[in-house]
């Protein structure tokens, strides 16, 4: 049978080096290709460490069941480079991501540092920096744009070394509304239109309904995988674990209550507006 998992964890724990206990308790899920999974769970339940995972910037413990696969191939020591081509990270902060002095630099610094030849390189910066609809931008000094603009160069930058899955690691969560619609609206299009798998994670509940799936963790364990709806329907033991529900969700469930259903991909505030008038 084909394998349409990006990445697979099996029984994967993670201590820090001098810790007292593992942050990642026998964490065990597949991420599906091509789709848009958010991981969402409180300050220190585990994102960021599962997302260094996933590029190899950290080692799990050994344990002779624990395994990370991504794109099919066993994470080991040995490949790990191979896997780092594979993986894009986008962090929070803009401003630490830059190396470039103008955006075509900065995008092309990743394909000098793998010996692209030098005619491929400027078509490829050309493309990608297209793609996230920053091409006019191309001699512009990066340190004077927005926030979310910046988050654009970044994301070229990655798209720029083709890798089949990107993390935006709380990539929205220093812009302003503006900057944070074009991301997400980014991250929609490389999904659809590239067919990349990504992995965003937020603390974001409006965000996370914005994906195919979402991905629930509390203190280094898997607590729920599903589509948003099923998720953010377990309101209980949302609460219990400190995250809220969507604001579309709270009101889609109190229409169903006066018996105004409302179709499943109506999931944004626009959209909800949109069926609604
Ligand atoms: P999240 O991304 O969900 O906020 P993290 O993966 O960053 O969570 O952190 C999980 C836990 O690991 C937290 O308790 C955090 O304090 C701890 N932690 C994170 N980085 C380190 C580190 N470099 N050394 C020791 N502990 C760390």
């Amino acid at each position: 049978m084909a394998d349409n998992s990006a990445v697979e964890f099996k029984n994967v724990s993670f201590t820090y080096p001098d810790a007292k206990k593992s942050v990642l308790h026998d964490v065990s899920f597949r991420i599906k290709k091509g789709l848009w999974t958010a991981l969402i769970g409180h300050n220190g339940s585990g994102k960021s460490t599962i997302s260094k995972l996933i590029n190899g910037l950290l080692i799990p413990d050994q344990n002779e069941k624990s395994e990370i696969k991504v794109e099919g191939i066993k994470l080991t020591p040995q490949n790990v480079w191979n896997i780092r081509e594979k993986v894009g990270i986008v962090f929070q902060n803009p401003d630490n991501q830059f190396v470039g002095a103008t955006v075509g630099d900065d995008v092309a610094f990743g394909l000098e540092n793998r010996g692209v030849p030098r005619d491929q390189m400027l078509d490829r910066v050309q493309r990608v920096l297209s793609d996230v609809g920053m091409l006019d931008y191309i001699n512009a000094e990066p340190a004077n744009l927005s926030g979310g603009q910046k988050q654009r160069i970044a994301i070229a930058g990655i798209l720029a070394v083709e890798p089949d899955v990107i993390i935006f690691d709380e990539s929205t969560s220093m812009l302003d509304p503006n900057g944070r619609e074009q991301i997400l609206g980014i991250i929609k299009k490389l999904m659809l239109e590239k067919k990349l798998t990504i992995i965003s994670i937020t603390h974001d509940i409006e965000e996370a309904n914005l994906a195919d799936e979402v991905l629930v963790l509390n203190d280094g364990q898997i607590l729920a995988q599903d589509i948003p709806a099923e998720v953010f329907s377990k309101t209980e033991m949302l609460r219990e674990i400190g995250l809220d529900i969507p604001f579309t969700e709270k009101l889609i469930s109190k229409l169903d209550q006066i018996g105004i259903k409302i179709p499943q991909n109506v999931k944004t505030k626009d959209e909800l507006k949109q069926y609604l008038c």
